[in-house]
């Protein structure tokens, strides 16, 4: 397939972006992203031939037809780091739970999070983009993170030439689990820092500090350019198309299925979008949100409004979220350039935009959406529990749209995408199960003997490993340090 070029959502001259230019340097036009020009469409006949392939057969298969442009060898190498996830036949596997719900695990990479499913094989292209680079760089990755893009992103990039990762997390607002798996990594080529502070004030001080003059002319002194391994580069999401269509293929009998995904910034909903767009059997995708209700509110409504909203803090912090940024992908293919742009420039001035009807309906005839507090999330977990299933907080979520569903049209078949495994939210689950306020060393160990269940052995390791990266600094002396480190 011929090469695709990438155009910004917000319109711009045209620059023959190719996959490899959107990876390595993610920012476009008038502040937009980087989103392929147009999506190939599939026949009945050859998606029903996709079926028969596997995982990787599927992937390269996919990937050819976007016109990814990937060299072959290079795209093996990359996804043969999904040989070391817990099933070497495919990384995402499914797990029936009833009839009509069938469960994706993604989480079966070494940080226990979907965020795996992309970044493994996307750290090994984006060094060997930059290694072929004619003008060889340095690049320095930035990386704010609430508790597993971090985790995920540092194990990708560890000891990788020509990259220096810098991973900042809000001290006391991860998991010991979820911190331990970034202090702990031994690379010399990461920093991490906690920062007395939120998850918002983190992400805001990454923000100003890739807005900072001084910071960028002592960057390029050093000949060190600045990238991003954050969900909105199109890197991660094109791994997050694949594991949609695996899961639609396994499913899909004779009526397409509903996909519920748990989602935060979007970027897994948008694979499953895309997955849709080019033919899949998926019949809607369903967007699960928590106490954050912004997607629900916008998807039921057509009003995105974050004006007079805050950020709550809930039992499943990943999907903590105001500003949700694919969704701007998503408006572009659904619409066009210059009304995402209208869009996207009222929200930066009022903190709000609003669909007109005619677009609700047409957002609407992708995609559901549900919410549920606290207090539903643990019911869950309880109720799931006795029955034999242990799912995380983000996972629990998802049950509020399977419930959902199932009261509109009870003989659908669900998939729902499990994003993180329970070992990386045990207190929660402990509170859940009614085992009491407990550390995450403990409410893994009573878990895993209460219920039967394994832990698996990088996280038990955790535990007994130096935290390399212990430093908790002040918002105002990151800049320093990074220099410093530098
Ligand atoms: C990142 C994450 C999400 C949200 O995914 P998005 O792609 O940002 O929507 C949901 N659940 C877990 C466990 C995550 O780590």
């Amino acid at each position: 397939m011929q090469t695709q070029y990438f155009t910004s959502t917000r319109g711009g001259e045209n620059l023959s972006i190719t996959f490899k230019d959107a990876i390595l340097n993610p920012s476009a036009s008038y502040g937009g992203l980087y989103t392929l020009e147009k999506l190939p469409k599939f026949s009945n006949e050859e998606i029903k031939a996709f079926a028969k392939l596997n995982y990787e057969e599927l992937t390269h298969t996919i990937f050819d037809a976007l016109g990814l442009n990937i060299p072959k060898e290079l795209l093996c190498k990359a996804l043969s780091l999904y040989q070391n996830f817990d099933d070497k036949s495919t990384p995402a596997p499914m797990y029936p739970m009833t009839p009509y719900l069938s469960v994706q695990k993604l989480y079966c990479g070494p940080t226990r999070a979907f965020k795996d499913m992309a970044l493994q094989p996307f750290g090994l292209l984006f060094s060997a983009f930059l290694q072929n680079n004619k003008n060889a760089q340095n690049y320095l990755v930035l990386v704010a993170t609430s508790g597993d893009t971090g985790p995920a992103t540092l194990q990708s990039f560890a000891n990788q030439p020509n990259i220096k990762v810098v991973c900042i997390y809000p001290k006391g607002g991860t998991s010991d689990v979820q911190r331990l798996q970034m202090t702990t990594i031994n690379a010399n080529n990461i920093a991490v820092f906690g920062i007395n502070g939120d998850f918002d004030d983190a992400q805001t001080l990454l923000k100003n500090l890739l807005k900072d003059s001084h910071f960028n002319a002592t960057l390029k002194s050093k000949n060190i350019a600045l990238s991003a391994a954050n969900s909105v580069n199109f890197g991660r999401i094109a791994f997050q198309i694949i594991y949609h269509i695996y899961a639609s293929l396994q499913v899909y009998k004779s009526e397409k299925v509903h996909t519920i995904v748990p989602s935060g910034n979007f970027g897994n909903a948008l694979g499953a979008f895309y997955a849709k767009l080019m033919g899949f059997p998926i019949e809607r995708i369903w967007i699960a949100s928590n106490a954050n209700n912004i997607l629900t509110e916008f998807i039921n409504t057509g009003v995105y409004d974050i004006s007079n909203k805050s950020l709550k803090k809930t039992y499943s912090p990943a999907m903590d979220i105001l500003k949700s940024s694919n969704i701007e992908r998503m408006l572009f293919a659904l619409f066009n350039s210059h009304r995402t742009r209208e869009l996207m420039e009222s929200l930066e001035q009022s903190g709000r935009y609003a669909l007109n009807k005619e677009e609700l309906m047409w957002v609407q005839s992708y995609f559901g959406a549900t919410n549920c507090d606290d207090n539903f999330c643990l019911e869950t977990i309880k109720k799931y529990a006795k029955q034999g299933f242990i799912i995380d907080p983000h996972t629990a979520c998802g049950i509020k749209a399977y419930a959902t569903i199932q009261t509109k049209h009870p003989n659908a078949k669900c998939v729902l995408c499990s994003t993180a495994e329970w070992t990386k939210f045990a207190p929660t689950l402990a509170k859940a199960l009614d085992l009491g306020d407990l550390s995450d060393k403990e409410a893994l160990q009573t878990l895993a003997q209460n219920y039967k269940i394994q832990i698996p052995k990088q996280i038990n390791a955790l535990f007994n490993q130096k935290e390399i990266h212990n430093k908790v600094i002040n918002k105002e002396e990151l800049m320093d340090n990074i220099l410093q480190w530098l």
